[in-house]
């Protein structure tokens, strides 16, 4: 008998990956939590029937989306994570030793009850003394909190459901107000492929554009993401991803990644014609 976890990446396509085991499945007050084993991907979560994160592929994600502001902004120290509840941003952001608090807000407890569970690969840094776990609505959670963090990182499910939240212009302006005067945001941007995809990207690109000064997009290659085409956005009040970018300082850290690379970061920046078509009627031009 073989088992196929499949996932519709639009109406007529769909990844289908060869299941070994079904580890978990459960429903928690927000959403339908499942984990598999697989020959080719490893253990992978879903939610909501939608492919969060692989063992295989997960560091592409997790590092681009942390290294990469953390290479430009010169003194990070506060750290606001919205969503990421299955632990790898954090496990990348306490390799930084400068860093002096992580506050991950993840709505949903039962997602990272399931990953100390059965991701120990992402979910292995929870008890730095650092990170400060809040289980509440991100969207609700900034709207309190005024010039306190010098980088968010919003790593949210897709803008539907309890994610919707966190592609809207109030929750943008919310997260401008939370940062410091040279405050950073990184958030997961969706991908510029299929027509649904690219206008929810198109979508919160505007908004971004709308809330921030500078605004760019970046990319990386994720298989197990809907045309393995990745974006993320990288909305700053001062800093520019590439002038700002300071190779020595991060080269120094010795921090070992499989993905990111410094010379990976300004490649990463350098978009195709299409996606910039996508977004350059809402994009600042600098
Ligand atoms: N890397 C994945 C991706 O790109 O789709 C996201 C991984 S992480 C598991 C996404 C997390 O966002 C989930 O655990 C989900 O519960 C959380 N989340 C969704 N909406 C949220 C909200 N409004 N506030 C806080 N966390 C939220």
């Amino acid at each position: 008998m073989e088992y196929w976890f499949s996932e519709m990446h639009t109406p007529n396509v769909k990844l289908s990956i060869r299941v070994d085991k079904q580890v978990y499945s459960g429903q928690s007050e927000y959403q339908r939590i499942d984990v598999f084993d697989s020959p080719e991907f490893g253990r992978f979560l879903v939610l909501d029937g939608y492919m969060m994160l692989t063992q295989k592929d997960e560091f592409i994600y997790h590092e681009m989306i942390t290294h990469v502001p953390l290479a430009v902004h010169p003194r990070a120290k506060d750290i606001l994570v919205i969503g990421g509840g299955d632990g790898g941003v954090v496990r990348e952001l306490v390799k930084y030793d400068d860093i002096e608090s992580i506050d991950l807000v993840e709505i949903d407890e039962e997602v990272t009850r399931v990953c100390k569970e059965y991701l120990p690969f992402t979910a292995c840094s929870f008890d730095d003394p650092r990170v400060h776990l809040h289980f509440e609505d991100g969207l609700k959670f900034v709207r309190s909190v005024k010039d306190k963090y010098d980088l968010i990182i919003v790593d949210s499910t897709d803008p539907f459901g309890p994610g919707e939240g966190l592609f809207t212009r109030e929750f943008y302006g919310n997260c401008y107000k939370a940062l410091h005067e040279d405050g950073i945001m990184v958030n997961q941007h969706e991908s510029p492929f299929y027509t649904e995809d690219a206008i929810a990207c198109q979508r919160a690109h505007k908004r971004i554009v709308e809330s921030f000064p500078k605004a760019k997009v970046y990319q990386a290659h994720i298989p197990s993401y809907p045309s393995g085409h990745w974006l993320f956005g990288f909305a700053s009040k001062k800093y520019h991803p590439l002038r700002d970018l300071n190779e020595k300082k991060w080269n120094a850290r010795g921090i070992k990644c499989r993905y990111y690379t410094t010379t990976l970061h300004k490649g990463a920046f350098y978009i195709p014609a299409y996606v910039e078509e996508l977004l350059s009627n809402v994009e600042h031009t600098d």
